[in-house]
């Protein structure tokens, strides 16, 4: 390909709202542009390594034996109602109607769509495990696109959705997905982190993220400095650095000889640092109490306090009830924080959040700042495991200025459950070797997940087992975003001049730069190129008539990850002589013309084969 009629328009100033490295860069380099906020366009340079990207993640799905399909973005609304996400989905989710008033949704991701067409097609055992993918467009109207597409609102995801006969088939697909995860980013070139990650309300160890990291990523990972821990905050636990009391009796037991629980005065004091001061203490004698409100609540809590008459509502006709609003009361040390994402997963709901201090008042009978588990009979009380540790704690009285003392879990009060609801910090210990943790920011590429039942109940997908008896199929899914493992790609191998692609998605391997583009030299550039081309390898030819450092400059910024420089001078030498440098070193190389092809070729087979490998 000639430069000149390639299109690709580089840029010397870097846009305003680019603040990482891969968002300037892929507008520098004329991979990108933004047609709106979280919406843009590839050219032709960027849309050449993108497909690369696609094509790695689809060879390796098609490795696994996950078989391609490509169902339309736009589907009814009618899956959505049924999978009940129509409702829970919320904002990000974009809904439209046709000119006949039928609703439909924008595919954010696509379980029901997928779901869908299985469930019309499976009939036999016979016809499971299947494993299905797409890589289509996806949108999603985010809150707040940023970092190009990073985070865009319309992007490509890699989609994968397998059905089984049971767990153990299940497990099978979800590793060999891993397996192949592994690969797709080792072939970018990508350094990716396995995390462990939260599986939401299907509960299980079923749920692992694939991490870069990243100044700017969303996530925080808690690694182990001892072993090969690692975990989204989202999901990390850690070794206990408290005395645990596993039952009741034995926490009635330490508490024995601690005195009485009793009221004390504490005026004017609101936060657990105005009771430290006060009490002069630290915040780890202290019980926390937060009142949680939690959305599609798949609990039964006909039994738990201040539940017993709300309204159970029917997600679809087929899944069990849900209540749509329920209050938790939930007990930490004081030194501690709850992590809302594992409280979500105990109660099974879709969302939880701090309650209104409206709703604090109403259901504590106090003033907020003085909630306390000892005599709260409204709201079922969640503690933490710290809180089993806790026999002398001082704690919120539920009336105005007045908390207790010596409160002690088992004797002055009793908890609807006990769960690992804390959130995990650098400091605290591994839960596998008891190392130290430390933190990480990173960012999300991919996600593999054991769904569950969730799709194949509410969208009631059936199949006749060996014994003719009806069955429900077991679901997981497995999702990357081939944009944003581009930008990671970028992120991850540049410097002050421009991107420095690994080969196996660069745009071209080699750019061949005619210092003046005529005469012998430009015969020489033809050449090469011609000879290039007929190996294999992707040539971009700068027969631009501009001067050699415009070329030099872009051929940095654009990251080709190797350069070739035709000179008269090289020519003219006994043996004609062409200069080969690459992107990722300094030093450049004179070698004879007639050999520079076959080395050219063989470094770049060779970086392929490492990446392949
Ligand atoms: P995030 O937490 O970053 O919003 P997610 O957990 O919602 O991501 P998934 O639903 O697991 O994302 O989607 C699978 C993959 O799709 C992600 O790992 C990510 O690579 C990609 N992805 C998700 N949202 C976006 C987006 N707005 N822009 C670009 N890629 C995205
Ligand atoms: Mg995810």
């Amino acid at each position: 390909m000639n430069y000149s009629s390639a299109f690709i328009p580089t840029l010397r100033e870097v846009p305003a709202d680019a603040v990482i490295a891969s968002h300037r860069l892929m507008f520098r380099s004329g991979l990108l542009r933004k047609l709106a906020n979280g919406l843009f366009a590839y050219l032709p340079l960027g849309l050449r390594s993108f497909r690369k990207v696609e094509q790695i993640v689809r060879e390796e799905m098609n490795a696994t034996g996950a078989l391609e399909i490509k169902p339309s973005v736009v589907v009814p609304g009618e899956l959505w109602k049924e999978s009940g996400r129509w409702d829970s989905m919320g904002e990000s989710l974009l809904r439209l109607k046709n000119r006949l008033n039928n609703d439909f949704v924008v595919s954010p991701t696509a379980e029901e769509a997928f779901t869908a067409i299985v469930r019309d097609e499976l009939s036999s055992y016979r016809q499971l495990p299947l494993a299905l993918y797409q890589i289509n467009t996806k949108f999603r109207d985010e809150i707040r696109p940023r970092y190009g597409v990073m985070r865009g609102r319309e992007f490509t995801m890699k989609d994968a959705y397998s059905w089984h006969t049971d767990d153990k088939s299940l497990d099978g697909t979800y590793q060999a997905m891993g397996r192949a995860y592994r690969r797709i980013f080792k072939r970018c070139g990508l350094s990716v982190i396995p995390v462990r990650a939260d599986s939401g309300a299907m509960g299980g160890s079923g749920s692992e993220e694939f991490m870069v990291e990243s100044e700017v990523g969303d996530n925080t990972l808690l690694l182990c400095k001892s072993c090969e821990y690692a975990a989204n905050v989202e999901k990390a636990s850690c070794t206990p650095d408290f005395q645990v009391r596993p039952s009741i009796e034995t926490a009635r037991a330490a508490a024995a000889n601690t005195p009485a629980c009793k009221k004390i005065e504490t005026p004017n004091v609101k936060t657990i640092n105005d009771l430290c001061a006060f009490l002069k203490t630290e915040p780890k004698a202290f019980i926390k109490t937060l009142v949680y409100r939690a959305v599609n609540v798949e609990l039964d809590l006909s039994s738990a306090p201040g539940c017993s008459k709300l309204e159970r509502k029917k997600i679809s006709a087929d899944a069990p009830s849900v209540y749509s609003e329920a209050f938790f009361a939930v007990a930490i040390r004081g030194d501690l924080d709850v992590n809302e994402v594992k409280l979500a997963a105990v109660l099974k709901a879709s969302e939880v959040s701090l309650a209104p201090d409206t709703d604090v008042v109403r259901l504590t009978g106090a003033p907020v700042g003085f909630a306390g588990p000892v005599g709260l009979s409204f709201l079922p009380i969640i503690i933490d495991h710290t809180v089993t540790g806790m026999e002398d704690a001082v704690t919120g009285a539920l009336e105005k200025d007045l908390h207790y003392e010596h409160a002690a879990y088992g004797r002055d009060f009793e908890a609807w459950m006990i769960e690992d609801v804390r959130t995990v910090k650098a400091g605290d210990r591994c839960p596998l070797c008891g190392g130290e943790l430390y933190t990480k920011m990173g960012n999300e590429l991919g996600h593999i997940f054991k769904l569950g039942y969730k799709y194949t109940r509410s969208m009631n997908v059936t199949y006749l087992d060996e014994n003719g008896k009806t069955q429900m199929p077991v679901m997981g899914c497995y999702g990357i975003g081939v944009d944003r493992t581009l930008a990671s790609v970028i992120e991850e191998h540049h410097d002050e001049a421009g991107i420095i692609w690994p080969a196996s998605v660069a745009p071209y391997h080699v750019i061949i730069i005619p210092i003046k583009y005529n005469n012998e030299v430009k015969t020489a550039a033809d050449n090469l190129a011609a000879e290039l081309t007929k190996a294999g390898i992707e040539v971009l030819l700068d027969d631009r008539n501009e001067r050699p450092g415009v070329k030099f400059n872009d051929a940095d910024l654009t990251g080709i990850p190797w350069r070739v420089v035709i000179g008269d001078k090289g020519l003219a030498q006994p043996n004609p002589q062409v200069e080969i440098k690459r992107r990722s070193e300094k030093e450049n190389l004179m070698i004879d013309t007639d050999k520079a092809a076959a080395l050219l070729a063989q470094k770049i087979r060779e970086e392929l084969a490492a990446l392949n490998s």
